[in-house]
């Protein structure tokens, strides 16, 4: 257990649990109260004439010109309350974010954890959410869940192969960015042009980097909002750097149209000197305008107007671009065996059915979740490269979900929220959903561990009592 003596202060309390802090004490809080100063979640400790007061709580109702330690103790209670509600929302890191601004200590600390805990941090955080996040300080940008995304883009992602168009857009407030007003000007600009499906649209954007269109309902790609001023500080611009290096380097572009202010973009220019045949489709600074929509149709029908049509049609650029979704999802080798044997696709864009063309279901996917949902029979296809198996204890009698007690080893790649293999005596068991990341599958002794959603045999049926 973690105690921090004589540390805690309202401000304060916000990061030591999100350090895993579990003991705090009163004494610095009371003792502040004491001495006459106002302790205060959002501005710190203030003491003097002009320290602000603005207390509701029992105590200054009572008594509105000395603070002393009974507001304390209120300000810590009201504190950890709020503390209580944000870690049931998922939002802990948003409030120690908002803290920060409190003591120049926090931020500091803040940044060597983020640093030095990035592991640990990144455990804890889901791989979905349909939260909607708002991504607002410098710090911001080093949340667990952006990193994630950008690692994953540069290690596991790959454009699909039939795409022959890089397609550079801004991204946009709305999100999914497709359903937004600019984003559907876009498309309706290229409404028509033969071999489409051949473009491969990417947003550029602050704190993700890019976001190619098939993953753009992976979270938080589907979920974050950013204060949009055109102008981008340096980290924002090596990590889109980075990642338009990675798309050029390891995509099968012949035409790139970047279809983004010049000016604003400029730091993207030497990344598209070696590429080739790159036209720039802004005109005076604006995308929307009828003259950069008439560019913008022009440099694509142009890049792949010509081109010849995709074997297998359109369809199969979707099955790249769903595999390249597994493969952000599973790494690129379970991707693979995914859609190594046949893949056939059913449903609709904001639901879609992988089957293996027999008619047996091997994974789904939905929008508003943005990655796949296995099956058994999908599961039996990743198998062979073992990406997130929990494996379990061979004397446990599954009934239901699966708990922490029945789990003898966990992947620790595995994060709440993952599409899991279970395996017992060397064999598939069953799929689900984790519950908790997999180091914590091992070292809780209670708690579901996974969500049970299918079952390689179905459920015994409850054996008759034998007659005496
Ligand atoms: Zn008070």
């Amino acid at each position: 257990m973690l105690w921090t003596p004589r540390v805690a202060l309202p401000h304060r309390l916000a990061l030591l649990s999100y350090l895993g802090i579990d003991l705090v004490d009163t004494t610095e809080a009371l003792w502040r109260g004491q001495q006459g100063e106002i302790v205060d979640a959002t501005l710190g400790v203030a003491s003097g004439p002009d320290a602000p007061r603005s207390c509701r709580c029992p105590a200054c109702r009572e008594m509105p010109e000395t603070p002393g330690s009974e507001h304390a103790l209120h300000a810590m209670l009201d504190e950890m309350d709020r503390i209580r509600a944000v870690v049931s929302a998922g939002r802990l890191r948003e409030l120690v974010e908002a803290r920060l601004t409190a003591e120049p200590l926090l931020a500091e600390i803040l940044r060597y954890a983020d640093r030095d805990l990035r592991g640990l941090l990144d455990e804890r955080v889901p791989v979905v959410s349909s939260v909607q996040r708002g991504y607002v300080l410098r710090e911001s940008q080093r949340r667990p869940e952006v990193l994630r995304f950008r690692a994953r883009l540069l290690e596991r992602y790959r454009p699909p192969a039939s795409k022959r168009c890089l397609l550079l857009v801004p991204c946009s407030k709305t999100k999914p960015y497709r359903s937004s007003r600019s984003h559907r000007r876009f498309q309706r600009a290229l409404e028509g042009v033969p071999n489409l499906e051949r473009v491969h649209t990417v947003s550029v954007t602050s704190p993700l980097g890019v976001v190619p269109r098939e993953l753009e309902d992976t979270y938080p790609a589907r979920h974050y909002d950013i204060p949009v001023t055109g102008e981008w500080d340096e980290a924002e611009r090596e990590a889109v750097r980075a990642a338009v290096g990675h798309l050029l380097s390891k995509g099968r572009y012949d035409h790139t149209v970047v279809h983004l202010d010049p000016i604003e973009y400029g730091f993207l220019a030497d990344l598209f000197e070696s590429a080739p045949r790159v036209t720039w489709t802004a005109t005076d600074h604006r995308t929307t305008s009828g003259p950069a929509l008439a560019a913008l149709r022009s440099a694509v029908e142009q890049a792949v107007g010509g081109s010849p049509p995709t074997p297998g049609g359109p369809l199969t650029v979707v099955r790249e671009e769903l595999a390249q979704v597994a493969a952000y999802q599973f790494g690129a080798a379970a991707a693979e065996l995914l859609f190594a044997a046949p893949v056939r696709l059913a449903g609709r864009p904001w639901f879609q059915r992988l089957t293996d063309g027999n008619g047996t279901d091997l994974a789904t996917w939905r929008e508003p979740r943005g990655l796949f949902q296995l099956t058994v029979a999908g599961g039996r296809r990743l198998a062979p490269a073992h990406p997130l198996e929990v494996h379990l204890d061979p004397n446990v009698r599954l009934a239901g979900d699966l708990f922490a007690p029945g789990v003898t080893s966990a992947d620790p790649a595995i994060r709440a929220g993952d599409a899991v293999l279970l395996v017992q005596n060397g064999e598939l068991f069953g799929v689900g959903e984790a519950a908790l990341p997999g180091r914590l599958m091992t070292e809780l002794g209670r708690g579901i561990a996974v969500h049970v959603r299918h079952r390689a045999r179905p459920e015994a049926p409850p054996t008759p009592p034998t007659p005496t």
